[in-house]
């Protein structure tokens, strides 16, 4: 049961799914499921050619993410942020980003060049990392959706308002499989995230 119900909740969600405005509480301990969901989230991320994915991507309230900026799973370097906080902003750049919750949308967003990076990774260590180029870059949009918060709510309004019909065109998709039900109610969602939260956080 418990399987079936992870292969389910491991799908990756799109915009405008509520469990992408969710704020993930920290984590409070790492068993051997969350190193399997770890895995299986990675297992995700390579299927779409992903190079980052946070925990609430895949239907979970929890505080982490997966990185690696290769976006192949027998090369690069597999990064785990538990808990992440970024401090030490310097700088400014702006580039452009995409999202597997977004998919098919690009925008220009502007951020910090450089951040300092304090995590934990599954083994319990903390890790400090002062970061910058891509990983700064995929760092701070992940631990943006752990807020909630999606790349487009950063960039500029005028450009924004390029990606309104992609937007509403997601929002229509997102709709039908509702009323299909496809997807769960609010409710049955708040239920489900507040048994991962009671486990985990
Ligand atoms: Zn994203």
């Amino acid at each position: 049961m418990p399987t079936e119900k992870t292969d389910k909740t491991l799908e990756i969600i799109h915009y405008p799914h509520p469990v992408l405005r969710h704020k993930s509480k920290p984590i409070r301990r790492v068993d051997a499921e969350l190193h399997q969901i770890v895995r299986q989230m990675f297992s995700r991320m390579y299927d779409a050619r992903g190079i980052g994915l946070a925990a609430n991507q895949v239907h979970l309230p929890l505080r982490l993410f997966v990185v690696n900026l290769s976006a192949e799973p027998d090369e690069g370097e597999e990064h785990v942020f538990i808990n992440p906080v970024i401090t030490l902003p310097r700088g400014s750049e702006e580039m452009e980003e995409g999202c597997l919750s977004l998919p098919e949308l690009y925008g220009h967003v502007r951020r910090p060049k450089q951040i300092r990076l304090l995590a934990y990774n599954l083994r319990g260590q903390e890790v400090r990392l002062d970061l910058e180029g891509m990983l700064a870059r995929v760092v701070q949009h992940e631990t943006d959706h752990l807020d909630g918060v999606l790349f487009p709510d950063r960039m500029d309004p005028a450009a924004r308002e390029e990606l309104d019909y992609e937007l509403r065109d997601l929002e229509s998709t997102f709709q039908q499989r509702r009323q299909q039900e496809e997807i769960p109610d609010d409710a049955e969602i708040a239920r489900e995230l507040s048994d991962w939260e009671a486990r985990y956080c």
